[in-house]
């Protein structure tokens, strides 16, 4: 009998934050209208026993039994030792912040990589609110490609904006910037490197490399129309990856109006994707002002587009939602 080698899981990721621009929490109303809704689709049976409860929800599609998040860009990312890498801190690096508490840095002995794209408020609003950085001993390594990060993160914390100063963060914080394509170390097994990405001030799109593993975050980026005839100097860039996290916030005809708004559609990321031989694409950066209904609907359209142009399904594409961990 032939032995299977299984691909080993090396990185794993989890989706903390997912929304662009600001953060989008749930009404009262939209809550009891969901519930409605679905008591309206669910007959005798259904509700008979909670394992019938929960088969008859799984059938439902996302928008009916769940909420893709309100908070902003968080990621928790983990290497094969479980050492652990931030990537941006919106509003959903609270949460997250909660969580590492149980895991050394409430004592502070608590150690993590922090990886930033850029300093737009959605993507450094959870900061002030992340509790571990509060504590002394815990260490932060910050890595980037902006410029100034320290002074940047500082200037949030005026006393005009917040009541607690940069300096009464008791951990410690070290900087490093990188160049845009230097090649840098997060601990012993990931290799990172950055590249500049089309959007207002500045972002930068980060591939980490753990093996033969490839994640690449590329969020806020704006691919239009105009950019897509330069697509080829980006390919080098997204070829092979296991994972593309890619900005899909608007719509095809949304992102027709909305040229240099600093974002893409679903449709431009599918066909970088595809070209780039991505295996999996999550779409995020959701629009504030889409709701559970029009998401699931921005996803149907996405799956419909690539249907046309991926006829072997070498794609696969999800939408990330708060709470989605993938494992490559
Ligand atoms: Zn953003
Ligand atoms: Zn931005």
């Amino acid at each position: 009998m032939g032995c299977i080698k299984k691909d080993k899981t090396i990185m794993k990721i989890k989706f903390w934050g997912v929304r662009g621009s600001i953060s989008a929490p749930v009404k009262p109303n939209y809550i009891r209208n969901k519930i409605k809704n679905v008591l309206s689709l669910a007959n005798a049976m259904d509700i008979q026993s909670p394992e019938n409860i929960d088969k008859f929800l799984d059938g439902l599609s996302f928008s009916n039994h769940s909420t893709y998040g309100g908070n902003t860009t968080t990621l928790e990312i983990r290497d094969k030792d479980n050492n652990l890498i931030l990537l941006d801190s919106g509003t959903g690096i609270r949460e997250l912040g909660m969580s590492m508490l149980g895991q050394g840095f409430a004592q502070g002995k608590g150690e993590a990589f922090w990886v930033m794209t850029h300093t737009h408020w959605d993507h450094i609003q959870g900061m002030p609110f992340f509790v571990p950085l509060f504590i002394p001993g815990n260490k932060f390594h910050f890595h980037t490609s902006m410029d100034n990060l320290e002074n940047r993160l500082q200037y949030q914390h005026a006393f005009t904006h917040f009541p607690v100063q940069w300096d009464q963060y008791h951990a410690t914080k070290t900087f490093s910037y990188h160049e845009e394509g230097e090649i840098f170390q997060l601990g012993k097994h990931i290799r990172a490197l950055s590249k500049s990405m089309r959007h207002p001030g500045g972002s930068y799109s980060y591939r980490f490399q753990e093996g033969n593993k490839i994640l690449i975050f590329a969020s806020d980026a704006e691919f239009n129309l105009e950019e897509m005839d330069n697509i080829d100097q980006y390919l080098g860039y997204f070829r092979g990856a296991d994972v593309l996290v890619f900005d899909t916030q608007y719509t095809f005809e949304e992102s027709l109006q909305k040229i240099d708004w600093g974002h893409s559609s679903a449709s431009m990321a599918t066909d970088i994707a595809l070209r780039a031989g991505v295996k999996k694409l999550v779409m995020f950066h959701h629009d504030p002002s889409y709701d559970d209904e029009k998401l699931d609907m921005v996803y149907l359209r996405a799956l419909k587009y690539k249907e046309m142009f991926d006829p072997k399904g070498a794609l696969e594409i999800v939408m990330a939602y708060e709470g989605l961990e993938i494992e490559i």
